[in-house]
């Protein structure tokens, strides 16, 4: 079955000013838009037209061959779950179990943001930051172009897309401004929470 574009979780102004409604716009009506369409005609009449998304990232990472495959399926993972990772009125110190679980892995909110800002800056040329759980514990971790922790084999809690297609229309080449004002302002704690939720109970 064809893969879908799903639908963004807000209207396309709801990010402003931090993300204008013209780059969600852009990145989403067309540079997702292009992962979903390529993958659809990559799969077509094929095996994997069967799997789920995270299936054929799994399989393919790794194979040269395929390369081309797991670049869009995993594009489409990528930005699904980018979408959700923001929120109006987002960003700033989490409550609840995430705070814990930050103090706890990083000694505190302002030595996570450092950590995660530094990924998300010094990924050199295309790719991801990301918050990630992993044997137990809170990650962050970059990855050049796209790969993801699908591929990795750890849980995503949160990423921020430091492709310049993320933020060139509003930010042009000051992609820590982005980065900052990510963590500032959207980082949508709330579905951090439910990812590491569910991460725990899955690793028990
Ligand atoms: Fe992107």
């Amino acid at each position: 079955m064809a893969f879908e574009l799903p639908p963004l979780p807000y209207p396309n102004n709801a990010l402003e000013p931090y993300v204008s409604a013209k780059t969600l716009d852009f990145h989403h009506g067309k540079h997702h838009k292009a992962y979903v369409d390529a993958l659809n005609k990559l799969i077509e009449g094929k095996p994997e037209e069967k799997q789920s998304l995270e299936e054929i990232i799994v399989a393919t990472h790794h194979d040269d061959a395929k390369a081309t495959l797991f670049n869009n399926a995993a594009q489409v993972w990528n930005h699904t779950f980018f979408w959700h990772c923001m929120t109006k009125g987002g960003g700033g110190d989490p409550q609840g179990e995430v705070k814990r679980a930050i103090d706890h892995d990083f000694g505190g909110y302002e030595k996570f943001a450092k950590e995660f800002k530094d990924a998300a800056t010094t990924q050199f040329g295309s790719g991801w930051a990301w918050l990630v759980f992993d044997a137990g514990k809170l990650k962050v971790i970059k990855t050049a172009n796209a790969v993801n922790p699908v591929a990795g084999g750890e849980t995503a809690l949160v990423t921020c897309d430091v492709w310049e297609h993320a933020y060139y229309l509003d930010y042009q080449n000051r992609r820590p401004d982005f980065v900052q004002a990510f963590l500032d302002h959207l980082i949508n704690w709330e579905f951090v929470a439910r990812n590491l939720e569910k991460a725990r109970e899955r690793h028990g």
